[in-house]
């Protein structure tokens, strides 16, 4: 049953329509992460919800209750900002207890939360410091810890990690997925970061210019994107896209002739008509460096070595140039000719307007 219910949401600022009618279902204890590039309106979605924002039109529904009206302080709803926020002449311990001690709360139980808190984040060391004595991802940590005291209903993450140098990122990430399976409770997230999208969500909401482009699960969303926009903005690097020059049905075929090479693609895969262009989107890892019997070729432009892998970008005959995984090992010199296998059963197929036209096979 859903928990957090978002109906036509809408949400104009003067003349700028930034919410164009969102609905959203979001189960109790789900890490929900919205994504999308700058500008498509996911922090304003997420300070909707939080009451930072009034809406235009739409409801808001939290556990039963219609918060679409309320103050943002009766919303039940605890926000972690990029910019920690914290108090900076109080302490670590006081900066947690702040709100606590705001609502009244008996100094036992202040104490037994912030020793909760405490101990879920690390913080016990850093209990009687100012925020200034304390690095970017401590500081980041308190203000966590600062939403956890309050028990609220969802939390509501506002890039947190953005001010964080790499591989602090990496690092909060992974406690930020730590404390989801032990509080679980509902978590809402926005990124413009695809990957930290892809690690941390039950499900992905992807935003494109004020509406929902798609919702699923990471894999969904990857395997079964429903727009060259998805298809384009999950995965790094990106899916490679060829216009084909035709492509006509063959008997059980459809035969889709790319740069003059004959794919031939199962039709029973076509959940629609043939437009009169069909687009044929194949990602890095579903195509292969092959001697002989290839399916397009082209000229090695330069091999990026990343350790556990590499990728070879190749320039195509007319011009375009794609990328194809390749092994760590690999000795592909620049400017060597290539022949390219490609894994039909992964080609996702779109028409002129970007729509996905093919139908994902069963996995194997
Ligand atoms: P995102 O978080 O996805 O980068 P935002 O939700 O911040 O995007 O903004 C969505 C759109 O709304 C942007 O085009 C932005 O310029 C516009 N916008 C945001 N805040 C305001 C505001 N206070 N007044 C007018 N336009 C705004």
């Amino acid at each position: 049953m859903s928990y957090l219910t978002i109906t036509d949401l809408q949400k104009h600022y003067d003349h700028y329509h930034a919410l164009r009618g969102i609905n959203l279902a979001i189960t109790e204890g789900e890490f929900l992460v919205f994504v999308g590039p700058s500008g498509c309106g996911k922090s304003t979605l997420l300070r909707t919800i939080a009451g930072l924002e009034s809406s235009s039109a739409g409801s808001i529904i939290l556990d039963g209750r219609d918060i679409t009206e309320l103050a943002s302080s009766k919303r039940d709803l605890a926000m972690v900002f990029q910019s920690y926020a914290l108090y900076p002449h109080m302490t670590v311990a006081d900066n947690l207890s702040f709100a606590l001690r705001l609502a009244k709360l008996p100094d036992t139980e202040i104490q037994e939360k912030i020793r909760f808190v405490s101990a879920s984040l690390q913080l016990n060391p850093l209990l009687d410091r100012k925020p200034k004595e304390l690095s970017g991802g401590q500081r980041q940590r308190v203000a966590i810890g600062r939403a956890i005291v309050r028990q609220p209903k969802v939390f509501l993450f506002d890039e947190p990690l953005s001010n964080l140098d790499a591989a602090l990122r990496v690092q909060m990430r992974l406690e930020l997925a730590r404390l989801h399976k032990k509080l679980s409770t509902t978590m809402i997230y926005v990124t413009h970061d695809q990957v930290e999208a892809m690690t941390l969500a039950d499900r992905v909401v992807i935003l494109n210019a004020g509406q929902i482009e798609q919702v699923g699960t990471p894999l969904e969303l990857y395997r079964q994107p429903n727009s060259r926009f998805v298809a384009e903005f999950i995965g790094t690097p990106k899916m490679n896209l060829i216009t084909a020059n035709k492509a006509m049905l063959e008997g059980d075929n459809l035969v889709i002739d790319l740069l003059g090479n004959r794919i031939h693609f199962p039709a029973n895969r076509l959940k629609e008509t043939l437009s009169t262009s069909t687009i044929v989107g194949m990602r890095p890892e579903h195509m292969s460096f092959v001697e002989q019997d290839g399916d397009i070729s082209g000229t090695i432009e330069l091999v990026e070595h990343l350790g556990p892998e590499a990728y070879a970008h190749i320039q195509l005959s007319n011009d375009q140039t794609i990328i194809v995984k390749a092994s760590a090992r690999s000795e592909l010199k620049d400017g060597q000719k290539v022949n390219i296998k490609i894994d039909v059963a992964e080609v996702i197929l779109f028409n002129e307007n970007d729509r996905v036209i093919s139908v994902i096979p069963e996995e194997a």
